[in-house]
């Protein structure tokens, strides 16, 4: 009765943990969640007024099926200040949230059969959309002597097998981690050189700590314009989850072709939340970069509490909001997996986090420090328990 292609689904590990914990606080349990990525912060005062504006101002109809022309040029200019690259008009368009970016990306790219790349630990959805649209995912560690890095070599014996994709998320979830300069060069050339497409999902790009960059591709190496899509988001710098906007640069071709099948699924991102995010990037004063402060800062003190759990082994994100421990010794004796663990924490100690297994690694697990210090001081203190 149901269609093979969403049979083969699995459902989003972070959101149905996220639904799980609210459904337990809901019963009036005391719960503490660090599962999902989701900024705890409220959107930004200015942009909610500009959104509220939008309503007012009667901008509540279809708009054009790749965005506004004001978000676009907003968005290029951005890109350009940034990272120093002009892209065209042609070359961007906006969607309902960035996971719908790489959605149609996948789907536009990707024929049956052909083999896309994905670092593992990976975010969960990577491999359901790129199975839904008929790839097949190659799942290449990175976890290599003793810490995750992201490096060209790791890859390479799968690159020269022939790949259609390779999806880059940096900084990355679950690990935080950044691609150096050197590698990502290495990572282009090969993008010409093997004929592939990389997928740069950048929706934390702007969660980078100690100083930390991560370069442009485009300004490092802009022969691999060609090769190159570049997924962003509004949902995690400026705290908009549920105003559902992100966006793609990518060549006009196939910019082209996301745009005929956006037209004919979702229609235009919310026409309110695109004049609220061309506000976002052309008003902002200090509210992300305040935003980022406090994430390092709860960041270190997250390590630091995790480092005194005996057998929980932490490493050092350079960006994003998440810790990803290894916590197999923790383990050991007393649960059989993180799996078990993650499951027995919510169930007893009314803590969310999410085990490892979702993301391809099973033995870590992943916190969120997009939550309130109270909240993470407490849910790692029950954290440290449930281990004792
Ligand atoms: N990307 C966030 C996470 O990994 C939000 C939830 C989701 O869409 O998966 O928690």
């Amino acid at each position: 009765m149901i269609a093979q292609r969403v049979k083969l689904l699995n459902p989003s590990v972070t959101l149905s943990l996220s639904e799980k914990a609210k459904e337990l606080k809901d019963r009036g349990n005391d719960v503490i969640s660090l599962s999902v990525g989701e900024p705890d912060f409220p959107t930004p005062l200015y942009i909610k007024e500009a959104g509220k504006r939008a309503i007012d101002e009667n901008k509540t109809k279809y708009t054009p099926v790749a965005g506004i022309p004001e978000l676009k040029n907003a968005l290029i200019d951005a890109y350009e200040r940034e990272q120093g690259y002009r892209f065209d008009p042609k070359e961007i368009i906006v969607h309902p949230g960035s996971k719908y970016s790489i959605f149609l990306a996948a789907l536009t790219l990707v024929e049956p059969g052909e083999r896309v790349i994905i670092p593992t630990p990976y975010w969960v959805s990577y491999p359901e959309i790129i199975r839904f649209a008929g790839g097949e995912p190659v799942f290449v560690p990175y976890w290599d002597k003793g810490s995750f890095d992201l490096r060209y070599d790791l890859f390479e014996e799968e690159i020269k097998k022939g790949v259609k994709l390779f999806i880059l998320n940096v900084p990355s979830n679950p690990t935080g981690v950044i691609m150096q300069e050197k590698e990502l060069v290495k990572l282009l050339e090969a993008s010409l050189k093997y004929n592939f497409y990389i997928l740069l999902d950048e929706c934390y790009r702007r969660m980078l700590y100690d100083g930390h960059t991560f370069p442009s591709p485009l300004k490092l190496f802009p022969e691999a314009k060609s090769r190159l899509i570049v997924s962003g988001s509004f949902s995690k710098s400026y705290s908009m989850t549920g105003w559902r906007v992100g966006f793609t640069f990518a060549p006009a071709e196939i910019v082209k072709y996301m745009n005929r099948l956006q037209g004919h699924s979702t229609s235009n991102p919310p026409s309110m939340a695109q004049y609220a995010a061309v506000t976002a990037l052309k008003e902002e004063k200090e509210e992300v970069n305040d935003m980022v402060r406090e994430y390092q800062r709860r960041r270190d003190i997250c390590l630091q509490l995790l480092d005194e759990i005996p057998g929980v082994e932490t490493t050092k994100p350079h960006g994003a909001f998440y810790l990803y421990p290894c916590v197999e010794k923790a383990l050991k004796g007393k649960y059989s997996s993180t799996e078990e663990f993650a499951k027995a924490l919510l169930e007893t100690r009314f803590v969310s986090l999410v085990p490892g297994e979702a993301f391809g690694t099973p033995g870590f697990l992943r916190i969120s420090y997009a939550a309130s210090e109270k909240n993470l001081r407490e849910g790692i203190a029950r954290m440290r328990e449930a281990l004792r």
